[in-house]
């Protein structure tokens, strides 16, 4: 059974004008079908797809994103048994233009060697290299710095450039779509001093008409702290949950400065329901965000435009607000 959650994005301004409301409609599968049956509505809607890559117990993120031009993105790629290559090709997706990794942790890139084992294409590849030594205070549990130079050869050896990720930086522009690159910190050269490797997650803003999504990575509590309060451009009604949701992500005070409206987190179902998130867990209630996991609703799946976002899951749950409506 699918699930549909659809928000109209207040007219004047990116902001919602009062609070805007949550309709449901309980369409069966049937919502996918007349989404696709109105083809021409298509290139009028940019699909942001959260992949199922949180089923088990092991964390990772993912997400595809189809522009209205026809571009496929990947920003994240999930971890090594992830099978994001396995998911495109049951779209009959076997070329992905973009693959944006936020930073090197393996449950966001160790997914990029297979989908060259398994023959997905890929034009480019946009990563930060991180500094050594930032990735070095993490070892052995975290960052392996030898592990990405070797993922980063594989992709250069296969004629796939490899570029950074810089504030500033657009990623996609055409007509009133927007992908861009807010902030891109290295770990060392930060206004907050050094940081470990979660606050060099890029964070980008996709901009389609007056909808925004923004994703954050695994944006920490330091780094999180300082956007908070000295960020621009952070609004925006669709959030990526920073860090799977877990505590010593960025502070409660980030999630009110992006004031959003729904929310997306890439959490197993035993990480969400977790002490460790207890904390994003019950802002975000507090909040009235709507809130979709893919470790609970399976995949997720946003279409956004101009003036209005429609949001599809796998599953409901009881933990579904709109659902209860
Ligand atoms: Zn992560």
């Amino acid at each position: 059974m699918a699930v549909r959650l659809e928000e109209r994005v207040g007219v004047g301004g990116a902001r919602l004008v009062g609070r805007a409301a949550v309709a449901l409609a309980l369409l069966g599968t049937s919502w996918i079908a007349l989404s696709w049956a109105t083809n021409g509505g298509r290139s009028r809607e940019t699909v942001w797809t959260m992949l199922q890559v949180n089923p088990g117990l092991a964390q990772a993120d993912a997400h595809l994103l189809e522009m209205p031009d026809g571009s496929v993105f990947l920003v994240d790629a999930g971890d090594l048994t992830s099978d994001v290559a396995g998911m495109l090709r049951r779209r009959g997706i076997r070329y992905v233009d973009k693959v944006f990794i936020s930073h090197p942790h393996k449950d966001h890139y160790a997914g990029l060697g297979p989908l060259l084992d398994e023959g997905i294409g890929v034009g480019e590849l946009y990563m930060n290299e991180p500094i050594r030594e930032v990735c070095d205070q993490e070892r052995p549990w975290g960052c392996d710095f030898e592990h990405v130079q070797k993922t980063l050869r594989r992709y250069r050896s296969r004629g796939v450039p490899v570029k950074p990720l810089r504030a500033g930086d657009v990623l996609y522009d055409r007509r009133d779509v927007r992908l861009e690159v807010l902030y891109a910190y290295d770990g060392v050269t930060t206004p907050i001093g050094r940081t470990d490797v979660n606050d060099t997650s890029a964070i980008l803003l996709l901009t389609h008409g007056r909808t925004k999504a923004l994703f954050t990575g695994d944006l920490n509590g330091p780094l999180g702290t300082y956007l908070a309060r000295h960020g621009s451009r952070l609004e925006a009604q669709i959030l990526k949950v920073p860090h799977h949701g877990a505590e010593g992500v960025a502070p409660n005070e980030f999630f009110d400065r992006v004031a959003p409206r729904l929310a997306l987190a890439p959490s197993p179902p035993s990480l969400w329901q977790s002490d460790r998130n207890r904390r994003v867990r019950e802002h975000l209630q507090s909040m009235g965000v709507e809130t979709l996991v893919n470790g609970l609703h399976g995949e997720v799946t946003v279409r956004l435009r101009a003036d209005s976002y429609v949001a599809g899951v796998e599953r409901r749950t009881p933990g579904l607000r709109a659902s209860a409506k």
